[in-house]
């Protein structure tokens, strides 16, 4: 439920309005548009009882959430969420690239990788420490060995950091050195690591599980925000159809179907999302084309010999490229980026 305060509603009404609610065993959450400020009331509606809302001086009106997510839609809080990462923006107008190998090898790939990335122009950088492979026999990742690697990338180039979680304990560790986690798509529905995720005040990555349906992702960031972690970046990485050209489906529809359900910033994975890295440079141009806020893409220095997802992987030289040629789309949609 969210209360429309009236246009010419004083900070006083506004500020009665939360005290009240606070005392009732609620939570608020305040957004003030250009016109209109929304009151968004968190936690189990039955506590309001018979509250004429309605009647309470300021309001205009009351508004339910039909939707089974409710701190995720845009009726909650209309203007985009923007998280911060060391002072990079993510969200409402500023492109994001994250870049680095699939899997953190060593301490040599990665530092080269790194290098190699930041002077292209990326963001941040990525590097999986734990891997969950489909095959129990495939490398599985350095864990902590290589977060602290990722930790010296950070020292050297300064790109804020990436890398996913599988269980609370590597949660536990990842904390101590990453600027972001992010969650896979196979622990989309992993919903106590998404409530530990939620404890935690860190910005996540959530990708869109394998099979899922972007309501059922929505619910997975509805997951992680009910615990208080509003930082969320919502990542379009390819699902499971009947096509076999490629590893996965990318559906660029979902970014602007994301950006009429959420506030949240949308990313797209074209390596997951296609398996081919000829095809990683069109959708990454097609995912800003849809409206997204960035890409997370996988880049090797040798891919023909990455431990992981090497055909998926694109070389030093073919992420220049990539990023020569997404930051001049992304600047000539100045006038639309960041809207919905
Ligand atoms: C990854 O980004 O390293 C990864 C494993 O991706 P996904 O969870 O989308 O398969
Ligand atoms: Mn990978």
């Amino acid at each position: 439920m969210v209360i429309v305060m009236r246009p010419d509603a004083t900070q006083e009404q506004i500020n009665n309005i939360s005290e009240y609610l606070k005392k009732l065993g609620l939570d608020v959450h305040i957004s003030k548009g250009a016109e209109y400020t929304i009151i968004g009331i968190i936690g189990d509606k039955r506590l309001l009882g018979d509250t004429p809302l309605e009647l309470m001086p300021g309001v205009e009106k009351t508004i339910p959430i039909a939707e089974p997510y409710k701190l995720v839609t845009k009726t909650f809080k209309p203007e985009p969420t923007v998280i911060d990462v060391r002072g990079h923006k993510v969200g409402g107008g500023t492109l994001t690239v994250i870049a680095g190998p699939c899997a953190v090898e060593n301490k040599e790939q990665t530092i080269e990788t790194a290098i190699a990335v930041k002077n292209a122009g990326a963001h941040m950088l990525r590097g999986g420490a734990y891997k969950p492979r489909t095959s129990p026999y495939s490398f599985q990742g350095l864990e902590e060995e290589g977060l602290k690697i990722l930790a010296e990338a950070r020292e050297i180039t300064g790109l804020p950091i990436v890398s996913e979680v599988i269980s609370p304990s590597s949660l536990e560790t990842a904390l101590k050195y990453l600027d972001v986690v992010q969650i896979g798509a196979r622990n989309m529905q992993n919903f106590q690591l998404l409530r530990e995720v939620g404890q935690a005040r860190i910005p996540v990555i959530l990708k869109r599980g394998i099979s899922a349906t972007i309501e059922e992702w929505l619910n997975a960031a509805e997951y992680i925000m009910s615990e208080g972690n509003y930082q969320i970046i919502m990542c379009e990485r390819g699902i499971r159809t009947f096509e076999t050209a490629t590893r996965n489906t990318l559906d660029i529809s979902a970014v602007p179907v994301l950006k009429s359900k959420t506030h949240l910033p949308v990313i797209v994975d074209p390596s997951h999302g296609t398996g081919k890295r000829d095809l990683v440079i069109p959708m990454s141009l097609a995912a800003i084309a849809a409206g997204a806020d960035g890409i997370i893409v996988e880049v090797h220095r040798d891919p023909m010999h990455a431990l992981s997802d090497g055909p998926q992987s694109l070389s030093h030289d073919d992420f220049a490229v990539l990023m020569k040629k997404i930051t001049a789309l992304y600047n000539a949609m100045e006038h639309v980026n960041g809207q919905y």
